[in-house]
């Protein structure tokens, strides 16, 4: 039979998730530590709220995944380094090895004046907070009337269509830097909000733009019969795009709010076979009170992992195997080595790329590699896992504080793997509450279960 291992899965996202179903089903104890209370990250807290087939036929896949008697879920833990608990602590605490499925929870900006102006927003933001996840659901959103939303791919197409059908607003304009043959979102998508769409505005913004199009040998009339419909936009809600245009201000009124964007015009070359959009110097006003970028984002360099350019640097190296290893070892530039023992994967490896599915296939390449290095190292020994069958045994049968009882006393006569475990988490416990008031406490209540496993 294969060793078993310890492993800590940091973030419960479709990513963790189903990954962590992989290293159970090779044999593995998972601990998954979450960010948020509930499991399931943008698949939770990301997919529009009205999706509730979508979210209800995920959350089944997740509560089985989670129900298995290999994995242990603990909500409200946020690892990184100005936290209760780093990644460091992790290794030290005894997890043999931790794969990173955070996400993609750094926010991406533009760099142009004006950005933090009263009234400009990110739409990973937003999103979070008309699905209720705190604390952005407590949070104040200054929508206005007219909202301009920066980025062309499925993320707008969700909050035109929570501006335009919940939030009733008068206008949303979507501002883009190449033309529509460029889009990003897909077109089933794009139907929720479709009925919105002014088509006389995108007749005459075809117009403007046509001899840019024509440069890149673009057919404008083949452009003009997909994008321009019949039709007036519903109950006055207008949905508009201004093409070719890179924001380059946000201009803000007298006291302190978004009044309108500022943006250069671009023409379109192509460039090793692909259309690039390159600024003619001429700029416009674009008349609007809010600004939401939909511009994607970047992972979370506070995790402690190193960070270049948005995102986890990741082994140059071709290593030998289907999948790659070396795409999901984070990797020092400075040693020039790979850290041994963490994997990252799902948009923690490649931030804001592809939908669910995509996440998790990502995920279970993933935990190949991962299951493939557990398999040539030393595993837990047969008296921790005889002590884990026992915990959970009682688990199953007995009441929270009865187990955390039972599970204090075997800390004192379990093996010594065991007995170190529970010391150690015991003292982050210890630790969590001194250092961090409420949320210490939280860390705590978590803390106190993984004890109860080990
Ligand atoms: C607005 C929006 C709408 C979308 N709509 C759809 C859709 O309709 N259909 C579809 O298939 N896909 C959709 N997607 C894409 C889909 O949500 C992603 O592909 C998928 O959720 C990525 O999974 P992940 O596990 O890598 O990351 P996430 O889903 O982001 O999960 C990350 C998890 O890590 C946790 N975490 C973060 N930081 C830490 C930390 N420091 N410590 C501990 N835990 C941490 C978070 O709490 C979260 O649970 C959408 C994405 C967005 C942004």
């Amino acid at each position: 039979m294969p060793e078993q291992h310890l492993v800590a899965v940091v973030g419960a996202g479709p990513a963790g998730i189903y990954g962590a179903r992989k290293l159970a089903e090779a044999g593995h104890r998972v601990v998954l530590l979450n960010r948020d209370i509930k499991p399931g990250g943008l698949a939770e807290y990301g997919i529009y709220v009205e999706k509730e087939k979508m979210k209800t036929g995920l959350r089944k896949q997740f509560k089985k995944i989670l129900a298995d008697p290999k994995v242990f879920y603990l909500g409200h833990v946020t690892i990184g380094q100005n936290q209760a608990l780093t990644l460091n602590d992790l290794r030290t605490i005894g997890f043999g090895v931790i794969v990173v499925t955070a996400g993609a929870q750094g926010t991406k900006k533009l760099g142009i004046e004006g950005e933090d102006t009263l009234g400009v927003y990110h739409a990973k933001d937003v999103v979070y907070y008309y699905n209720s996840l705190p604390p952005f659901s407590q949070r104040t959103f200054e929508i206005g009337r007219r909202v301009a939303i920066i980025g062309m791919g499925n993320v707008m197409v969700d909050i035109a269509n929570w501006l335009l059908n919940l939030k009733k607003i008068d206008q949303v304009v979507v501002v883009a830097r190449r033309g529509p043959t460029e889009k990003a979102y897909d077109d089933n998508e794009f139907e929720y909000v479709e009925p919105y769409l002014d088509n006389a505005d995108m007749k005459q913004e075809i117009e403007r733009i046509a001899p840019h199009l024509a440069a890149v040998g673009q057919n404008v009339d083949e452009i003009m019969k997909k994008f321009v419909k019949q039709g007036e936009p519903a109950e006055g809600r207008r949905l508009t795009f201004r093409y070719l245009c890179s924001p380059t201000k946000v201009i803000a009124n007298d006291q302190g709010r978004v009044a309108a964007l500022e943006a250069e015009e671009n023409e379109m070359v192509l460039q090793d076979g692909r259309t690039v959009a390159k600024g003619t110097g001429k700029t416009r006003r674009i008349e609007v009170d809010c600004v939401i970028y939909a511009i994607g984002d970047q992972v979370d360099a506070a995790l402690g992992l190193p960070f270049s350019r948005g995102a986890f640097v990741t082994n140059p190296e071709k290593l030998p195997g289907d999948p790659n290893p070396a795409a999901y070892q984070p990797y020092d530039p400075e040693t020039k080595k790979a850290l041994d023992g963490i994997f990252v994967a799902g948009w923690s490896r490649n931030a804001s790329v592809g939908l669910v599915g995509v996440a998790k296939q990502d995920a279970e390449r993933g935990m190949k590699v991962v299951n493939q290095y557990l398999a040539s190292k030393e595993g837990l020994s047969s008296g921790d896992m005889e002590a884990d069958r026992a915990a959970a045994q009682k688990r199953r049968c007995g009441c929270y504080e009865r187990r955390y009882r039972t599970a204090r006393k075997r800390r004192t006569r379990g093996s010594p793997r065991t007995q170190n475990l529970g010391l150690q988490i015991h003292q982050r416990r210890q630790d969590a509450r001194s250092h961090c008031g409420a949320q210490g406490g939280e860390i705590g209540r978590a803390t106190k279960r993984v004890s109860l496993q080990y």
